[in-house]
């Protein structure tokens, strides 16, 4: 019998994850809870909408493209599972809901390719009606053509915080300013690794000129402070500080944060990958070599789930990672070496974005302490610090234990990284040891009329 392959994920990972499957003759099953294939960046636009490539996805237009055209070849070829969610893993086996209905299937291998989602930094009144992060404002914009206010500030650091003002600005949405934390002086040091990947680096300079010649402010270096508003009225502006330490204040009717992003790992943690603490990154991360391979036998891991590294290097990653599958089930396989040598590129770039716009982690020990961290639960700084000094909870799980930090609908997606950082400076301990959320099934809400699907 051929070996039952389970690709998670439709983005560029997981196209080309399954495409080399196919190519082996094999018909592995795609599994995406979005409603149409591409991913985040490749995201299609809902039935009916019109908009074109070049509108859609600008200078990634043929990528985009290549991707879906690639996808549309497969679809005969492949069981495609859309709107499904898996919200566990079991030994060699995903757990799904669809709709009301849920249902579990066996895999030899399992590739997962589950992206990533923004890295949020709080900030005093971030909890107020109009704050979104940078992936959230693209993805209204990309999907329904919306903006998410009618004067945004756009506030953080790293590429997308320049890609989605650009992309505003040429829907015609009015950008109030761009506000980044990380500084000229970071972005020239770490010009030698983005230097890996000029054409990619061109096209952020070309971002802003974009805001240049919109006459958008940009100031870089810059402390948040505040996000003011009201409860009746949600976001009303914005507050930072200036290197110098001058207050600024831009007035607008909604905000957009984010620092870069994090991999969706949950997935990894259910099925018991083991992780490690990458200190370039400042995260924990589920273990792999170079090809994908994680702790736990069978299972595959690639794309921006695994390391961010973008989505040219994710579709390599999500081969790659295929071809380690096939090969680990004994099938023997070809293009491994260029693939490594490609992703090695990637990697370096991927480096210098990190260092060019550093996460913030010295603000976190200033938030004041009525700064909510965990918006699900509305759990503040001061109530964590209160937990690390009265409790002793030291350690994520027991902050979370006796604070609920991170035990809301999102499951620690946003706050998790903010919190463990405000942990680590309450108790003057380094960020590793301060650990990780154990990922706790469903990874995502579900509804509790699920029923469960009988097969005939
Ligand atoms: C919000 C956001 C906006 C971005 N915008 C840009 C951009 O404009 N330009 C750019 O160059 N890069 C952008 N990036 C980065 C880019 O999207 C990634 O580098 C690229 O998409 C990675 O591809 P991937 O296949 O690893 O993951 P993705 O493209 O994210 O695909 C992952 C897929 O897995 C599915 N999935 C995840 N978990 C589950 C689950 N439990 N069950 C079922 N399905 C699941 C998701 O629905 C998704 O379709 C963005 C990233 C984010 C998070």
């Amino acid at each position: 019998m051929a070996a039952r392959i389970v690709v998670i994920g439709g983005g560029p990972a997981g196209v080309r994850a399954a495409q080399a499957l196919v190519d082996a003759g094999l018909r592995p099953t795609v599994i995406d809870e979005g409603r149409r294939d591409g991913g985040q960046i490749y995201r299609r636009q809902p039935e009916g909408f019109s908009r074109s490539y070049e509108t859609l996805y600008g200078t990634e237009a043929e990528r985009a493209a290549s991707l879906h055209q690639s996808f549309d070849a497969l679809k005969s070829k492949i069981d495609y599972l859309p709107d499904t969610l898996v919200w566990n893993i079991s030994p060699n086996a995903v757990h799904l809901a669809s709709g009301t209905s849920y249902r579990t299937l066996p895999f030899d291998a399992l590739i997962v390719c589950s992206g990533a989602t923004d890295r949020l930094m709080p900030v005093k009144g971030w909890h107020q009606a109009g704050t979104y992060s940078l992936g959230g404002a693209q993805v209204a914009l990309k999907s329904q053509a919306c903006a998410i206010g009618s004067r945004v500030v756009m506030m953080g650091s790293g590429p997308l915080l320049y890609l989605v003002a650009a992309q505003y600005v040429k829907a015609g949405a009015q950008v109030a300013a761009v506000l980044d934390t990380s500084t000229f002086m970071q972005r020239l040091a770490a010009l030698p690794k983005l230097l890996a990947m000029p054409a990619a680096l061109k096209k952020g300079i070309a971002l802003t000129r974009v805001l240049a010649k919109a006459n958008v402010p940009v100031h870089r270096g810059v402390q948040p402070i505040e996000i003011k508003g009201s409860p009746q009225r949600g976001v009303s502006g914005v507050e930072i500080a200036l290197p110098g330490g001058a207050r600024l204040e831009f007035a607008c009717d909604a905000v957009a944060l984010g620092y870069h992003l994090r991999p969706e790992t949950q997935l990894a943690d259910l099925a018991g990958c083991r992780f490690v603490f990458d200190d370039a990154a400042q995260q924990w991360l589920p273990q792999i070599d170079t090809d994908g391979r994680s702790s736990i036998q069978g299972i595959y891991l690639a794309g921006d789930g695994a390391r961010v590294r973008g989505a040219d290097a994710a579709e390599r990653s999500g081969r790659l990672a295929a071809l380690a599958a096939l090969q680990d089930l004994g099938t023997p396989v070809e293009g491994v070496e260029r693939l490594r040598a490609e992703l090695a590129r990637f990697t370096r770039f991927a480096t210098g974005l990190r260092e060019a716009f550093p996460w913030p982690a010295k603000f976190a020990a200033s938030l004041p302490d009525e700064t909510i961290v965990c918006r699900c639960e509305a759990i503040t700084a001061g109530e964590l610090r209160r937990v690390v000094h009265a409790n002793g909870a030291q350690e994520a799980n027991r902050a979370k234990a006796f604070s609920r930090v991170g035990m809301g609908r999102c499951q620690g997606r946003y706050c998790a990284h903010a919190g463990a950082e405000i942990i680590a400076a309450a108790a003057c301990v380094p960020l590793s040891s301060v650990g990780r959320l154990r990922g706790q099934a469903p990874v995502k809400p579900l509804p509790v009329a699920l029923v469960e699907e009988v097969s005939e």
